[in-house]
């Protein structure tokens, strides 16, 4: 777990810095509207069934990129992380800061393994959503209440979590996430890494948001990966990282995959 998320800044071009300010429009956007559509809107389960289609369609095209352009909840968990580093700039709290980066930088392993298992936490939720929904076997109803109170302490855990880890409720608790993540797999967009480019420098891995290793791998097709673009936005070498659109499941260098292989950033 890299709970500080970027340690390494890099000046990249000015096309990087527009990608960045587009995605944030976007994220801007949608956490507006949605808020907009709760207080306007009595979203019925027809509507929110469409919605999940649409997301699931999007996301059989692009990926994972809802989750990193589009989720209000991802965008929320962005703004809480960027609150926990004001906060940690805060001069009496920057000592306390100091201690504890030191601390994440003594355990790194330990804390790498803990946010590996942690993540199956969401597999959990997802098989809870899907019994209640499906077999009605303990829903929230039949519970009086009390899981809802056990639902609410989780998630009020994962909101605090999110003050010094990036995106924690995407990692830990987003039942979503983890069907997105699996109808991404069948996506043809994917991140390559070419090794022809590649000068091992690390920036990728430590930039990555949801810690992914992407400096030890030719493609990202990890479910957590939310086309962030991040990790090409602070690659250092043109080229070494790049979005392609490739054949779903097909091997790299694949006659189908080399025909249909295209850059899209
Ligand atoms: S892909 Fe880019 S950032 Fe990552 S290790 Fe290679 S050169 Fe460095
Ligand atoms: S691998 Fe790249 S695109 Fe995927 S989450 Fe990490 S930084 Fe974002």
């Amino acid at each position: 777990m890299c709970p500080e998320g970027s340690l390494t800044k890099n000046n990249n071009s000015s096309k990087n810095i527009n990608i960045k300010i587009f995605r944030r429009i976007i994220q801007t956007f949608f956490l507006f509207l949605i808020i907009f559509s709760m207080i306007k809107f009595d979203i019925s389960r027809a509507m929110m069934s469409i919605i999940i289609l649409i997301v699931l369609l999007t996301t059989l095209f692009f990926r994972t990129v809802f989750c990193g352009w589009v989720c209000p909840a991802g965008t929320v968990f962005v703004i809480i992380r960027r609150i926990g580093k004001i906060i940690g700039k805060i001069p009496f709290i920057k000592p306390i800061n100091k201690i504890y980066k030191k601390w994440v930088k003594n355990n790194i392993i330990i804390l790498n393994k803990i946010d590996k298992y942690a993540r199956y936490v969401k597999h959990f939720f997802l098989l809870w959503i899907l019994q209640a929904a499906i077999f009605h076997f303990v829903t929230i109803s039949r519970s009086g209440g009390r899981r809802i109170g056990i639902t609410t302490i989780i998630y009020i855990i994962i909101l605090f979590l999110g003050l010094f880890i990036e995106r924690s409720l995407c990692r830990y608790a987003c039942p979503l996430g983890v069907v997105i993540g699996l109808v991404g797999k069948l996506s043809p967009t994917k991140i390559v890494r070419d090794e022809n480019f590649c000068t091992n420098c690390n920036i990728c891995s430590k930039s990555c948001p949801l810690n992914i290793d992407v400096a030890n791998k030719k493609s990202i097709t990890d479910a957590d990966c939310n086309i962030c673009i991040k990790c090409i936005d602070d690659c250092p070498v043109d080229g070494a990282l790049k979005l392609k659109f490739t054949v779903p499941l097909s091997r790299k260098n694949s006659k189908i995959n080399k025909a249909i292989e295209k850059q899209i950033i």
